[in-house]
């Protein structure tokens, strides 16, 4: 490879991409009309950025990103109705509870338990309303 060539190659990318001055491009023009081996360098550099394999590894690439991101938001999305979920579960649960203990409690007393008689009844597992059902 000539001390030309050399610059050639540095000027090549630019040449590819259209930003070298005019100057530079008929440099590189004459170089490539005479110089075989700058010229496959030329035709390297074409290959290199538009080549299908590229095309599709980005794409690739891109498809995979889209995925992570989709996942991601997917597991966002999962985590909170788990979360939601879960919240209502144990506010139902706990109504419910609050609801069966209070209520039988409350309704043994309208009923005429004495709150001693509720209480020891309770303790031994029997509900204050199931005494006069
Ligand atoms: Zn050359």
């Amino acid at each position: 490879m000539s001390k030309q060539c050399k610059i050639i190659e540095d000027l090549l990318p630019l040449y590819h991409d259209g930003v070298c001055s005019e100057e530079s491009k008929q440099l590189v023009e004459e170089h490539l009309s005479q110089c075989e081996e700058c010229s496959n360098l030329l035709d390297k550099i074409d290959g290199e950025i538009v080549s299908p394999t590229k095309d599709e590894e980005w794409k690739l690439l891109e498809g995979i990103s889209k995925a992570v991101r989709k996942g991601r938001k997917k597991a966002f999305i999962t985590g909170i109705s788990i979360t939601l979920a879960a919240v209502l579960l144990l506010f139902a649960g706990l109504s419910t509870w609050w609801y069966c203990h209070e209520y039988s409690y409350y309704s043994a007393f309208a009923e005429g338990q004495t709150p001693a008689l509720v209480e020891a009844n309770m303790k031994n597992g029997i509900k204050p309303t199931e005494i006069y059902t």
